[in-house]
């Protein structure tokens, strides 16, 4: 029995169907549903030797996502817990969330923008390892 699932999504076509099974799993299991998008490009200046982040383009990134978060989430016939964007390292990311907010599944996609290159797609696989509840990994057709 679920009780708090959270979705994680790249915007990818290939996430509609893990969206789609998200959805499915928290019906059955009347639970909250909770959705997370990570930025995972920081565009980066050379300022002095050193390494910093272009202020505007991280900026619009962040308007970018989460203007997406909140077209996706009107797609949704559920009423959600969490809405959350946020920059790093998805598989972390993505992890750390799912505890913070006491989530019992993951649900995402098997492969997304990266491709159907691998088994299970880099994502789907780092956390697959990282994730301390349950993970499910919705198969991505090609
Ligand atoms: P990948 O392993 O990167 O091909 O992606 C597999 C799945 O992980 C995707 O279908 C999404 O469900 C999820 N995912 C990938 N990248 C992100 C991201 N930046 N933020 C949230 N979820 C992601």
């Amino acid at each position: 029995m679920y009780r708090h699932l959270l979705y994680a999504t790249d915007f990818s076509p290939e996430s509609q169907s893990a969206q789609a099974r998200a959805v499915d799993v928290a019906q059955k299991y009347d639970a909250q549903l909770s959705i997370i998008h990570v930025i995972d490009y920081l565009p980066v200046s050379q300022l002095d030797g050193g390494l910093s982040v272009v202020p505007d383009l991280e900026q619009k990134l962040n308007e970018n996502a989460r203007d997406d978060i909140t077209a996706c989430a009107a797609e949704i016939p559920l009423k959600l817990s969490h809405k959350h964007v946020c920059t790093g390292s998805p598989r972390r990311e993505i992890t750390d969330y799912a505890l913070a907010i006491n989530a019992d599944l993951i649900v995402l996609g098997s492969h997304g923008r990266h491709g159907l290159g691998l088994l299970l797609g880099s994502t789907a696989n780092g956390v697959l390892h990282l994730a301390q509840c349950d993970v499910l990994a919705v198969r991505v057709r090609d």
